[in-house]
């Protein structure tokens, strides 16, 4: 059984926080600083960090699959933590951790039920949000004037600055949506079981998933079954 390893845990940890990091400290607060004493693109820098905030997870899909049903990706940790694939239920083996970790049977695993109408809010505002960021890079490499000489940079000047503005805004816009949306699933779609594991707001219905954390079985109230309550 080919264990999940802590070196790429690890990588997707720091590029993830490392791009939030990048992003807000250089294009918020020291973005003027930098254009003018150092000539170098705020802009560029911001959507570096972007990149690099989405770059994390996705590494570590890359890298990362369960040995018993081959999901991809799972619960990120600095240090060993026992979790559970959200797919199967077992113990998930990292390569730093006991090579045998006890665990309970599925079928006597704690259930719990969580509110379908949270999931599709917060399913929504990520979407929304992930519109937004493509929305703003559309805008910047479709809209943005490439002037040839500098006579027609003098003149598309003021039109560069306003598609600059209007894509950094839709992009910001786009940002704020995802962490509202994560917020959102932090919130409302946590495990009550061990108040740590959270449910996916993409799971459907009456599919079941385990709490990544204590292994319990989250499931979403079926439509009719939350009408009657
Ligand atoms: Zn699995
Ligand atoms: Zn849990």
């Amino acid at each position: 059984m080919k264990p999940l390893r802590r070196k790429w845990a690890r990588v997707s940890l720091v590029l993830h926080y490392l791009g939030w990091g990048l992003f807000v400290v250089v294009s918020l607060i020291f973005g003027e600083l930098l254009e003018r004493d150092f000539n170098i693109s705020t802009f560029g820098v911001g959507m570096l960090g972007v990149g690099m905030v989405l770059m994390g997870p996705v590494l570590w899909r890359l890298t990362a699959r369960c040995p018993h049903c081959g999901k991809r990706g799972g619960p990120l940790s600095w240090v060993y933590l026992k979790a559970y694939c959200s797919r199967c239920g077992h113990v998930l083996p990292f390569d730093d951790g006991p090579i045998h970790e006890e665990e309970t049977p599925l079928n006597q695993r704690p259930r719990y039920r969580l509110k379908r109408g949270w999931a599709r809010l917060s399913l929504a505002v990520l979407i929304a949000g992930l519109a937004c960021l493509a929305a703003g890079g559309l805008v910047f490499e479709l809209l943005m004037p490439r002037p040839q000489n500098e006579e027609e940079l003098w003149n598309a000047i003021e039109t560069i600055w306003a598609v600059r503005d209007i894509a950094a805004y839709t992009f910001l816009a786009g940002l704020v949506l995802l962490i509202a949306s994560d917020v959102l699933t932090r919130r409302r779609l946590k495990c009550r079981v061990c108040g740590r594991g959270l449910a996916a707001p993409w799971q459907r219905r009456r599919e079941t998933r385990w709490c990544g954390r204590c292994g319990a079985a989250l499931v979403f109230e079926d439509e009719l079954e939350y009408e009657k309550t």
